[in-house]
């Protein structure tokens, strides 16, 4: 419905309505997800018995926490795994892998990329080009990798290939990152776990899960052992303030955890303070949100696609995360897609995005985010590192009302 409360020109309004058309039947698509997932953690809620006396936090050790040890129940059973390990103790996503990592590699080990150089902010964790003292590498953890196909797709006969009888961990990561190859589905997931386990049959399979929960039906608990992901991104349905999870096979869990707390203690201790009622009402609302993230993505897919960008994945492609990369061609439309994104925040509306830059990363970068958890990428928000193909990469949305709105801003900023 038009309203008058931000401005919109006629044109890149008519564009959004067209936009709209093209997207219904991604929309249904999105719609059932959603429903599914919805439903199948309503059921999990209902099977761990969670009620209020869960919410209340415990301190110290914080031994016999109900409520930790529910929530961590609930999330094996959505994402179809044995155990996991969800807790807010975890600083970040790239912490939470970091301790996945640690949890179950060893001096001497091998640790095989498929996917390609992993994500930018991992790259330190694993000694590839800066070698942090405490990283892998310097605990004498061997990396290897196999580069993605040039279309971006897995190269399973390079995979095949690379595979060794010692090799101890196979890495996938499933989302694009910063990068324009396309999120890998859970069928691709399928593909590799038969690969690897019919050439190294106790190889660890590991996956980089974030931004790639609830996005299809199928879970990857069935083809992988072990995966994390950042309770800042779709898990935490934008509510959890902080954290992340670990999820998979029972023994690699517990490990995890000895490396989390102390070999021994694991699982058994962490305090949950005030926060468990937030990560529940998080994952409760999660599946939901990432419905809305999806189709505020699809939106943009179809949006900027009527005016004449490049974007990937496009509109009624089939996504296995909630990234959309709008390749804009040029450092001034970025810098005025993200600020026509940040225009359209609920929070820090008012400031102007420039480029800086960020720990982690080697170019400058911009970013768009006006949310209300610093650095969360469920809500809406936009960067671009400001190196060819100066593609912009947006991710999140926590209602696609508000999401619709920030793309045609976006539009309209870099039209003025
Ligand atoms: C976000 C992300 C990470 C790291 O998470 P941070 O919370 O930024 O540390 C790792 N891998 C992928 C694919 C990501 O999208």
């Amino acid at each position: 419905m038009k309203n008058n409360f931000f401005e919109i020109s006629p044109d890149i309004y008519k564009v959004g309505e067209k936009a709209l058309e093209n997207t219904r039947s991604s929309f249904e698509r999105i719609d059932e997800i959603t429903e599914y997932n919805q439903l199948k953690m309503l059921r999990a809620f209902q099977d761990a018995r969670v009620s209020e006396s869960l919410f209340s936090g415990s301190t110290g050790y914080g031994y016999d926490d109900r409520g930790r040890e529910a929530l961590d129940r609930i999330f094996a059973q959505v994402l179809d795994t044995e155990d996991a390990l969800v807790r807010h103790h975890f600083a970040s996503g790239t912490h939470t892998l970091t301790v996945a990592l640690f949890g179950v590699l060893r001096p001497g080990d091998t640790m095989l990329s498929v996917t390609g150089t992993p994500y930018d902010t991992l790259q330190g964790v694993i000694g590839i080009g800066k070698n942090y003292s405490g990283s892998l590498k310097d605990f004498d953890v061997k990396y290897e990798q196999v580069e993605l196909l040039s279309d971006g797709s897995v190269d399973y006969d390079g995979i095949r290939n690379a595979l060794k009888p010692d090799t101890k961990m196979v890495y996938i990561q499933r989302s694009r990152g910063y990068s324009l190859r396309p999120s890998l589905l859970t069928q691709d997931l399928k593909k590799i776990s038969e690969l690897t386990r019919s050439i190294v049959p106790d190889c660890i399979i590991m996956l980089d899960n974030c931004y790639g929960e609830f996005v299809e039906t199928d879970a990857p608990g069935k083809y992988v052992d072990l995966m994390a992901g950042s309770l800042i991104k779709n898990p935490g349905g934008g509510i959890a303030p902080t954290g992340g999870y670990i999820a998979g096979r029972a023994d690699l869990v517990e490990k995890c955890a000895f490396r989390l707390t102390t070999p021994g203690t694991g699982k058994e201790i962490g305090c949950t303070l005030g926060h468990s009622r937030e990560l529940f009402m998080g994952a409760f609302h999660a599946p939901h949100v990432t419905g809305e993230a999806l189709k505020t993505a699809v939106f943009a897919a179809a949006v900027f696609d009527l005016l004449g960008y490049e974007v990937t994945p496009k509109y009624d492609e089939v996504r296995g995360d909630i990234i959309q990369a709008v390749l804009l061609g040029n450092e001034e439309r970025l810098i005025h897609f993200c600020q026509g994104i940040q225009a359209a925040s609920p929070i820090d509306s008012f400031v102007t995005p420039e480029p800086w830059d960020m720990p982690g990363y080697d170019s400058k970068v911009i970013m768009a985010a006006g949310a209300f958890t610093l650095g969360s990428s469920i809500e809406l928000s936009a960067d671009a590192p400001l190196r060819e193909p100066y593609a912009v990469w947006m991710q999140g949305g926590l209602n696609f009302h508000s999401g619709k709105t920030a793309v045609l801003l976006a539009a309209e900023n870099m039209r003025k």
